[in-house]
């Protein structure tokens, strides 16, 4: 859509939030958030429960009104403006269909309010992105909770919102329908091009799906980017353990050597790359996720140069087909997390094992031994 503004004629169509709040009357839900979502994204705002996703979501439908801030699509606010008046629609859990109308009249209900008389070939064309144009004389009941929530889909989409928002879209859904939803949701969002935004507190179906991802806590955004880069360098605990799970050991700050920050571990010297150091003096946690952990018999040879600690003795074994997840007891006490794919390289390694373990530096992270580490684990969350 163009707008004009000035020499610019054409004005990107993000979504931007700026220093939006909302207090309810004792308690403030989002904090002076800042965000862009780019135009024709796929955008995922994750967080425990609790942390302000789904105020966030219900200010930009025009839900709830902040308490202070602005929301821009482009260049137009929309802050204020009526639900209905917005270019925006919203799926939600419970797929809130028409019971007593059929596939396809739930799908047109959208173009019939707005007196579109010719409906057939879009509420077929729209029947045929979600898969269910042979199911278009079905009543809701007589559909399963993926085809309802697909249905759902359909009946949003039609109105060609600018920005679709879902909420817990797929939470009714059980684990093997919900992972094919969400290939399903990703190339329906692919093909139609449009902006969505998707709350969850799943961290894997924010990461199959998203483009970028903000994770939120406490009604702020801890950190905003891409899948990858979330999971590779995470700057807060948080983070660190809300997104996968993360091993925090605590280390001692020695100082910068060129590109590399150096620290010791009970005595031992790390190294950790200068962009994944976020803390460059006194005590630090290091960070290493489990599946970058490499294990080996005493004295053993490790495929990881450097970083390599002595002393471990397995605690925990679990098998679980595709790798095995190893507890290693280090010498300070603390037990880390090994994954290890089932390559078949190798055999298992009992309980009672002695082991050296190591990582390769470049996939280290380092945090500011200030935050607690137990941010956003399972314990710690809900
Ligand atoms: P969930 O995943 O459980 O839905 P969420 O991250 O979406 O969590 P919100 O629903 O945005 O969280 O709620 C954020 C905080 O604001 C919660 O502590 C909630 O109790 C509080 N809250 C939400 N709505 C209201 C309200 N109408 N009045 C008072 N407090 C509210």
């Amino acid at each position: 859509m163009a707008t004009s503004a000035g020499t610019n004629t054409i004005a990107s169509r993000d979504l931007r939030l700026e220093s939006l709040t909302k207090e309810f009357a004792t308690f403030t839900a989002v904090k002076s958030l800042d965000l862009v979502v780019p135009q024709g994204k796929f955008f995922a705002l994750l967080g425990p429960s609790g942390c302000g996703k789904t105020t966030t979501l219900r200010m930009v439908a025009g839900l709830d009104t902040p308490t202070s801030g602005h929301i821009y699509l482009g260049d137009q606010e929309v802050t204020y403006d009526k639900p209905y008046k917005r270019p925006v629609n919203t799926v939600f859990q419970n797929y809130a269909l028409f019971p007593h109308l059929d596939i396809f009249e739930n799908v047109a209900f959208g173009l019939k309010r707005r007196g579109i008389k010719d409906i057939k070939k879009e509420v077929g064309d729209m029947l045929d992105l979600v898969e269910l144009t042979s199911q278009s004389t079905k009543k809701p009941t007589q559909m399963s909770g993926g085809q309802q929530q697909r249905v759902a889909l359909a009946r949003a989409l039609i109105n060609r919102p600018e920005v679709l928002l879902l909420d817990e879209p797929l939470g009714a859904l059980d684990l093997k329908l919900r992972r094919a939803m969400q290939i399903e949701l990703k190339r329906i969002q692919t093909e139609v091009g449009l902006t969505f935004i998707h709350v969850t507190h799943d961290q894997e179906e924010a990461m199959t799906m998203a483009d970028t991802i903000a994770v939120m806590n406490g009604g702020v955004i801890e950190q905003m980017g891409a899948p990858g880069e979330l999971y590779d360098n995470p700057k807060t605990t948080f983070v660190a353990n809300f997104l996968g799970q993360s091993n925090l050991l605590s280390g001692d700050i020695v100082g910068r050597d060129g590109q590399q920050v150096i620290a010791t571990l009970q005595g031992t010297k790390v190294s950790v790359l200068a962009d994944r150091a976020h803390a460059d003096s006194g005590s630090g946690w290091i960070g290493i996720r489990p599946e970058k952990v490499m294990l080996a018999e005493v004295g053993g040879q490790i495929d990881a140069p450097g970083n390599r600690i002595e002393g471990g003795v397995i605690s925990d074994v679990s098998f679980v087909g595709v790798s095995t997840q190893y507890l290693i007891r280090m010498p300070w006490g603390q037990e880390l997390m090994a994954f290890e794919q089932n390559t078949g390289h190798r055999g298992l390694f009992s309980v009672g094992t002695r082991v050296d373990v190591s990582w390769r530096p470049e996939y280290a992270f380092l945090l500011d031994a200030s935050q607690d580490a137990t941010a956003g684990t399972t314990d710690a969350d809900e």
